[in-house]
C-alpha cells in the first residue's frame, strides 16, 4: 500500500490531504522567500496531515520512520526561520488540532496542555483563576505552546521567571521512531534542557505541564520617553537589576526613508530616541517602590515619565510589535541574543546597517535576564522588488555576525540561520549532533535544518557559499 493510502487508513480521509492548493499553503512560513532562493529546496510537502491526538502523531512518525520519509512539524508558522517549511517534501504535520487544555490543578498551579494550544487561549483561560503564565512570546495571539518549547522559550515574563524550560514540570514527547515518553526533571536519560529549543529536529512535543505563577495582588505598567538612546539603555539596565520587572522592553526607531515618519510613534527625535515600558507584579508596597525608583531614574537621566493610562495602553498593545508593517509592505527580521551591556552599540550598528541599505527599522528589545536581551529588529523592505529584497535579506547575516562578535548568539537556527550554529554555540551544537544520531537514526524529523541547510538534492549548502553570496548581495544592493 502507498504511504498516502496507509495514512488514510490509519487516520481517516479527513485528516490527510494531497491537494496541490492545500500543500502550497504549507510551503512557506511568515517570512516571504524569493523564488530564486527557494528553488534550492523542495518546500512543497507531498502529504499534509492534520492531527488531533497524540496517538495520531505516534502513528505517523512510526510509519514515516519505517519508510524513511521526511517529516516537518508545524504550529502556526510564525517563526520566520523556515523551521516549519519542508526542504525535501515529505509529510507535513499540522499540529494545531492538538489544541486541548488537558488538566488544571488549581491548588498546585499546574496546567497541562496539548502542543497546538495557542498562548492567548491560555492567558484567557487563566483570567478568572488565581494563577498567571510565567512566560509567553509576544506572538501569543497566534503561536503554539509546542513550538515555543521547540524554538527558545524566551519572551514576556522571562526577566522575572526565566525561560519556558525553567517553568516546565514535564513534557510528553514523541520520538522520531514513534515512541511516546514522558520527560521530567528525574528522567535521567535526557534532560528537559537538551530537548527544549531543539527546533522540531529531535522530537515532537505532544503535551506540556507548566508550573504557573501565582497572581500577585498588585500590578502596574510603566512607560517613559527618552531623547537619547544611551540614557534609555542605561535606565533600562539599572531597572532590570534594581527592580526586576515582570517584563521590560525598549523600543527604538531608525527612520531613514521618510522624515514624516518621525513622530509617528510619539517620538520627536526618532533617530536617536527610545522608549522603555514594562510591567511590575508583586505586593502593593513592592510595586509602588519599584514605580518610584523608575520615576526617579527616568527624570535623573532626562527622560519623561508618561501617564499611567498611556503605559497601560502600551502594555496592552504588546502583542502587536508588527505595527510597523503598515508602513511596509514587507518586514524582514531575525532575532539575536545580545549582552545587555552592549545594547547601545548593537542598536547603533543596526541603525547604520539600515541607513546603508536605505531601510526603515524599528527595534524591539526584551530583557530576558539582567545580563541579556532578546533583540528583535524589524526592517522594512519590499518583496515585490526581488533583487532589492534579496540584497536586504543579507542584513540578517550581518546582524547575527555582529551579535556573535559581541558575545551574543543567534536566537534560533531553523533553515536560514543554521550556518551560524557553530560560531554561535559550538559546544551545544556538538551535543545536538549526538542527540540527533541517538534519537533520529533515520534523520526523518525536520530534515536539513538547524545543523545544516540541506538542499533538495540532498547536499548541504556550504557555509562559505552562503557567506560569500550574502556579502555579495549586500554590496550589490546599492545598485539594485
Ligand atoms: C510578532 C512576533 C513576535 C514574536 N515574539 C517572540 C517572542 O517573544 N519569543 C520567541 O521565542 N519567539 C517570538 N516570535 C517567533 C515565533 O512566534 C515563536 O517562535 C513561536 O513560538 C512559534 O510558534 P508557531 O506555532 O508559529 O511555530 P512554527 O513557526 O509553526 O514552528 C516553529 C518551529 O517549531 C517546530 N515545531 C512546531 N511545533 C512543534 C512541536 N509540537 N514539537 C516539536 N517541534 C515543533 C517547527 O518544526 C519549527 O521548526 C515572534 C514572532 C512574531 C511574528
Amino acid at each position: 500500500m502507498s504511504l498516502e493510502k496507509t495514512l488514510r487508513s490509519l487516520l481517516g480521509d479527513d485528516k490527510v490531504s494531497t491537494s496541490y492548493l492545500e500543500r502550497t499553503a504549507y510551503s512557506h512560513d511568515l517570512a516571504p522567500i524569493p523564488r530564486n532562493i527557494m528553488w534550492l529546496f523542495n518546500n512543497l510537502p507531498d502529504i499534509v496531515v492534520r492531527l488531533r491526538t497524540l496517538e495520531d502523531v505516534v502513528a505517523v512518525l512510526r510509519l514515516a520512520n519505517k519508510f524513511k520519509v521526511a517529516v516537518t512539524p508545524r504550529g502556526s508558522a510564525t517563526w520566520g526561520y523556515g523551521g516549519a517549511v519542508p526542504t525535501v517534501g515529505g509529510i507535513l504535520l499540522d499540529l494545531r488540532g492538538l489544541n486541548k487544555i488537558v488538566s488544571f490543578d488549581e491548588d498546585q498551579g499546574l496546567l497541562t496542555v496539548q502542543c497546538g494550544v495557542v498562548w492567548k487561549d491560555i492567558i484567557d483561560f487563566l483570567q478568572k483563576t488565581s494563577w498567571d503564565l510565567p512566560v509567553y512570546p509576544s506572538s501569543a495571539p497566534s503561536s503554539t505552546v509546542g513550538a515555543f518549547a521547540a524554538t527558545g522559550g524566551f519572551g514576556y515574563g522571562s526577566l522575572e521567571h526565566g525561560s519556558l524550560v525553567e517553568n516546565i514540570v514535564s513534557i510528553t514527547i514523541i520520538l522520531p521512531t514513534g515512541e511516546k515518553t514522558v520527560v521530567g526533571p528525574d528522567s535521567g536519560w535526557v534532560t528537559l534542557k537538551q530537548l527544549l529549543g531543539s527546533e522540531g529536529t529531535l522530537c515532537v512535543f505532544g503535551e506540556l505541564t507548566l508550573k504557573l505563577a501565582p497572581k500577585m495582588p498588585s500590578t502596574a505598567s510603566f512607560l517613559a520617553y527618552f531623547g537619547r538612546l544611551g540614557n534609555a539603555v542605561e535606565v533600562a539596565n539599572d531597572l532590570a537589576c534594581r527592580t526586576r520587572p515582570f517584563s521590560l522592553i525598549l523600543r527604538a526607531f531608525g527612520f531613514v526613508r521618510g522624515q514624516e515618519r518621525k513622530g509617528l510613534f510619539g517620538l520627536e527625535d526618532a533617530e536617536s530616541g527610545a522608549i522603555i515600558y514594562g510591567y511590575y507584579t508583586g505586593m502593593p508596597g513592592e510595586v509602588n517602590e519599584s514605580l518610584n525608583t523608575f520615576d526617579e531614574m527616568t527624570v535623573d537621566k532626562g527622560g519623561v515619565v508618561r501617564p499611567r493610562e498611556e503605559a497601560d495602553f502600551e502594555w496592552n498593545e504588546r502583542f502587536y510589535p508588527l505595527r510597523i508593517k503598515k508602513l511596509g509592505p514587507t518586514v524582514l527580521t531575525s532575532d539575536v541574543v545580545v549582552p545587555s551591556n552592549r545594547l547601545s552599540e548593537m542598536i547603533q550598528y543596526v541603525w547604520q546597517l539600515a541607513h546603508d541599505a536605505s531601510m526603515d527599522v524599528e527595534i524591539e528589545t526584551i530583557w530576558t535576564s539582567q545580563d541579556e536581551v532578546l533583540f528583535f529588529p524589524l526592517f522594512l523592505s519590499d518583496e515585490r522588488r526581488t533583487l532589492k529584497y534579496l540584497s536586504h535579506s543579507a542584513i540578517t547575516k550581518k546582524l547575527i555576525d555582529r551579535a556573535i562578535a559581541m558575545g551574543g548568539r543567534s536566537y534560533g537556527y531553523g533553515l536560514w540561520n543554521s550556518f551560524h550554529f557553530t560560531a554561535s554555540e559550538p559546544s551545544r551544537r556538538k551535543e545536538f549532533i549526538k542527540m540527533k544520531e541517538l534519537l533520529d537514526p533515520n534523520g526523518i524529523l525536520n530534515r536539513g535544518k538547524t545543523l545544516t541547510a540541506r538542499t533538495r538534492l540532498g547536499l548541504p549548502l556550504p557555509k562559505v557559499l552562503y557567506a560569500g553570496f550574502m556579502e555579495t548581495l549586500w554590496l550589490l544592493g546599492r545598485w539594485f
